[in-house]
């Protein structure tokens, strides 16, 4: 039997706390973009990286953060940018917003993250050319940390800053750390899909207290100190709100079991499906914990159901699926930008499937995917 309920790929899980902050919000009246529960989502979250209190910004879009980020880098007119091509379109849209253009570089095979080896090769060749990048963004993909050692240490080498777009691994870590914690200024995204929500906005953290000071100035319109609205800057209105932080402290609360819930999604996924040789789960990169935000599976060139048509079996069903991010090389958006390598990222698109890894996505819906899969591989449930 067809499931009723459509089963999705992820939607936000309340942990029980955030009505109580958001409570509070209303009946102390701290309804806009100021109040403690900002400052509190703030400095509970740096916490949570261990970094000091006040390294982080909340702020309306992981997007917003992105834009904030890259400012501080200096991105303006003219600058070049390395990002890696397979991503979400929001890791890169806001170099083109400071007038920058993004240079592609594509994935390895380990972690489906910035490929360090290209990575060095573009600045080698660049710093011959007498023209570095003005930045790199790095993106730690579906919950898996890129290998961050040798890309900052080949950046740190010519003098290049990374953003980490962290936007889809808060809880990761690498070599022990978290994710997002090394570079000048990473970003987050509390998304409705994301391992945890605010419903829509996001985090600027950044290592240097006077640039946290600078992402929050601009974040709310950039209005210089005194009563006249007096402006030296452009700035946005990008800060969030003291409700939506309200519903962040709460989700902060029970991000560790949702990282464990996801991983334990994905395994099962993995171990019921052992014996299909053509499904095999993302990589699992000795370096870091993937939290694997969402369970994805890679579709054998040869497997007898292709990747599409996987998708619109699972649709028939009622299961939400998707394919791995189009790569921007391939994005009509991005036609004429540069792109170093760009097979692997193609080859994880054509043959990669998100499946749902909702962290509140019950045994029962599971083990309906498990067999929906199954048995369109012609197994026994
Ligand atoms: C979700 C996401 C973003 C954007 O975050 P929003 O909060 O939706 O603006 C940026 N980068 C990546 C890799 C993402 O997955």
């Amino acid at each position: 039997m067809t499931s009723k309920k459509r089963i999705l790929m992820s939607v936000p899980h309340m942990g029980g706390q955030e009505e109580t902050f958001v409570r509070e919000a209303f009946s102390t009246n701290w309804l806009s973009t100021v109040g403690p529960n900002i400052d509190s989502f703030e400095a509970e979250f740096s916490k949570r990286l261990s970094l000091p209190e006040r390294s982080a910004v909340a702020l309306g879009s992981g997007t917003a953060a992105i834009h904030l980020g890259l400012r501080l880098l200096g991105v303006g007119p003219g600058d070049e940018v390395l990002a890696p091509t397979l991503t979400f379109v929001a890791s890169v849209n806001p170099i083109g917003w400071l007038g920058g253009h993004a240079t592609f570089i594509d994935s390895e095979r380990t972690s489906w993250n910035i490929d360090p080896a290209l990575l060095a090769e573009v600045l080698e060749a660049r710093h011959r050319a007498g023209r570095l990048p003005r930045a790199v963004v790095v993106v730690h993909l579906y919950g898996q940390s890129a290998d961050l050692d040798p890309i900052f240490s080949v950046c740190a080498h010519y003098g290049v800053p990374v953003l980490e777009d962290a936007a889809e691994a808060l809880g990761t870590l690498y070599k022990g750390e978290p994710v997002g914690t090394r570079a000048p200024v990473s970003t987050f995204s509390f998304n409705g899909n994301k391992i945890i929500t605010t419903t829509g906005g996001g985090m600027l953290v950044a290592r240097d207290p006077e640039w946290v000071r600078k992402a929050r100035f601009w974040s709310t319109q950039a209005r210089n100190p005194g009563i006249a609205y007096e402006h030296t800057e452009v700035g946005y209105n990008y800060r969030m709100s003291n409700v939506l932080a309200g519903i962040g402290r709460g989700q902060l609360l029970v991000l560790s079991e949702r990282v464990r819930r996801r991983r334990e999604i994905a395994f099962t996924y993995r171990d019921a499906l052992a014996d299909i040789p053509a499904l095999s789960l993302m990589p699992q990169a000795a370096f870091g914990l993937h939290t694997n935000w969402l369970s994805v599976f890679l579709v054998d060139e040869k497997s007898p159901i292709d990747r599409d048509r996987l998708i619109k079996v699972l649709d028939a069903r009622n299961v939400e699926s998707r394919p791995v991010w189009k790569p921007m090389h391939l994005q009509p958006l991005f036609q004429g930008a540069e792109c170093v390598g760009g097979g692997v990222a193609a080859d994880l698109f054509r043959r990669g499937i998100c499946l749902p890894s909702s962290s509140n996505l019950t045994e029962g819906e599971q083990a309906y995917v498990i067999s929906t899969i199954r048995s369109a591989f012609g197994k026994s449930p």
